[in-house]
């Protein structure tokens, strides 16, 4: 593992995301398809999407930000923007079309879904239960199992020899 991949894994600790969590939302997603589905297969999926680049520097610079909301120290009108979620901001969306980018267009339908379902982890992520701003993380997190939840469809489909 790439210590850039290294990084995202703690930084994702750090803020409170287990792997298994994010690999939920993929079951959650792709159990309804796939009756045989496991959560192993579900959390190789989320780790094959942890080893691209575009998806490690969009979870860095998400959580980076939520960090600095958090300590105050980014320029007005951006900290407001970023503390409150406020609802017109909308670059954490577009942060995360960076990681649903990579593995085609399944990602953005169920990145939709559970946006608007938020099950399991991006209810708590949403409900700012701990105090902690995630104005990033949970779009992150969503996009991240729905990426996942793509490339295990492409994987079980016969022409998909080519997805890595
Ligand atoms: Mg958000």
């Amino acid at each position: 593992m790439s210590p850039l991949e290294q990084t995202v894994y703690l930084w994702l600790e750090e803020r409170g995301v287990r792997i298994t969590e994010i690999a939920e939302l993929t079951f959650f997603l792709q159990s309804d398809f796939y009756s045989d589905v496991t959560m192993e297969e579900c959390i190789e999926n989320v780790q094959m999407v942890l080893t691209k680049r575009e998806v490690q520097n969009a979870v860095l610079t998400g959580i980076q930000l939520d960090i600095l909301a958090e300590k105050e120290i980014l320029r007005e009108p951006l900290l407001q923007m970023i503390r409150s979620d406020e609802g017109l901001y909308g670059i954490d969306e577009v942060m995360s079309l960076a990681i649903l980018n990579v593995y085609g267009s399944i990602g953005f339908t169920n990145y939709g879904y559970i946006d608007r379902l938020k099950p399991g982890i991006l209810c708590r992520l949403n409900s700012k239960s701990d105090g902690k701003i995630h104005t990033y993380l949970d779009d992150l997190v969503a996009a991240i199992a729905a990426a996942a939840a793509s490339r295990l469809a492409h994987t079980r489909s016969h022409t998909s020899s080519l997805i890595d």
